[in-house]
């Protein structure tokens, strides 16, 4: 597929998950109105920066993932990061973060979802992310560590969006993350909703739970607790002994129609990652659509891809977006394309290993 094709039909869903933000806001008089909408303005903004780029050379995409720790106050079963991202040496800097941060948004980089770890443990770097309210960054947390606090900043700082982890309800969620999870979450959320914050929830996407997690009643719960915000993130079978916890086909193909539904449906923003990467030819990994960076600084096609060929403890994002290993995964389509749910990348990793000879970073 042609890139640019490709790059203009996510520049365009990106636009149209703005606009429905756009949408709920206004039906909502405590929402915060004006924010949504500076950010529908700031998105079209830098679509085009990223074009002029384009017609330049750079391919920049309009996502970054950037995990800001690796260190994390629960212990949860399977937990990726810590089986792919054991010791990633030195975290950033607060003062490196502020200027990779610059250079993102001078890029058209205009989303950048945190996660770890535990982001919140980073309070210094999410001080750094406040400064620059031209970018959206979803914070994906467990929650534990949400408090008075921490809401008062988030309030102050709406294009700082908390994301709150869970695996379904209290059974599904304490099994999985450890007890007393669940009753935090029920907890922060009546605070969330009492301040009117913009807040969301992530769900593990796996085969038991596929029926609960996107039945409209379960969903709707979670809608009067005031979320407005959907991320579905589909299982990828780290733990080898966990495949069966993987989408089974016929759940795979009917994902993104579902969302679409709900989104038609419900009064709220419902985004499967990675969902249908079809219209896109393939998975939007390495840079076609986002890129990782891990807790030090190193650039990665994926959070579930640790290989890297460049440090931005040494290296410029501009020059980052330009590695050879970034290059060479593009031009290699077949390791894009998933077959059996979940990630593409890591389906291939033995592969890309080889093929690409990079190093795990
Ligand atoms: S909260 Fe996230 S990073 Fe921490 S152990 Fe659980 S899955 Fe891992």
């Amino acid at each position: 597929m042609l890139k640019e094709v490709y790059r203009k039909r996510f520049d365009r869903n990106i636009q149209k998950q703005f606009w429905k933000a756009l949408q709920l806001a206004l039906r909502n008089p405590m929402q915060t109105r004006l924010f949504f909408i500076k950010a529908l303005w700031q998105q079209y903004q830098a679509t085009r920066t990223r074009l002029f780029h384009f017609k330049q050379g750079l391919e920049v995409p309009p996502l970054l993932i950037i995990s800001l720790t690796q260190r994390c106050n629960l212990n949860c079963a399977g937990c990726y990061s810590k089986v792919l991202h054991q010791d990633s040496g030195a975290e950033l800097t607060a003062s490196r973060f502020r200027e990779i941060l610059g250079e993102a948004g001078s890029l058209g980089i205009s989303i950048i979802l945190l996660a770890g770890g535990e982001p919140l443990i980073r309070r210094d770097l999410l001080g750094v992310a406040a400064e620059f309210s031209g970018i959206v960054f979803p914070i994906f947390t467990n929650g534990m560590l949400l408090n008075e606090e921490y809401l008062a900043f988030f309030k102050s700082n709406p294009h700082l969006i908390p994301v709150i982890s869970l695996e379904g309800r209290e059974l599904e969620t304490d099994i999985r993350r450890g007890d007393g999870v669940h009753a935090n979450f029920e907890k922060i959320s009546q605070m969330l909703k009492a301040r009117t914050i913009f807040w969301g929830i992530s769900l593990t996407l796996t085969a038991p739970a596929h029926d609960l997690l996107l039945s409209p009643a379960f969903l709707k719960d979670h809608l009067d607790k005031g979320c407005r915000l959907f991320f579905f993130v589909e299982y990828v079978p780290i733990d080898p002994g966990s495949k069966h916890l993987v989408l089974n086909q016929a759940q795979k193909a009917g994902l993104q129609k579902r969302v679409d539904e709900l989104c038609a449906r419900l009064p709220g923003l419902f985004i499967a990652f990675p969902g249908d990467e079809d219209p896109y030819g393939g998975c939007l990994a390495a840079g076609r659509g986002f890129l990782h960076i891990n807790p030090s600084g190193m650039v990665e096609p994926c959070p579930f891809a640790p290989f890297s060929d460049t440090d931005l403890r040494h290296s410029s994002l501009r020059d980052a977006l330009k590695s050879k290993l970034l290059q060479k995964i593009r031009a290699k389509h077949h390791l894009l394309k998933e077959t059996e749910g979940g990630c593409a990348l890591w389906a291939n990793r033995e592969e890309l290993e080889r093929d690409c000879g990079s190093e795990e970073s």
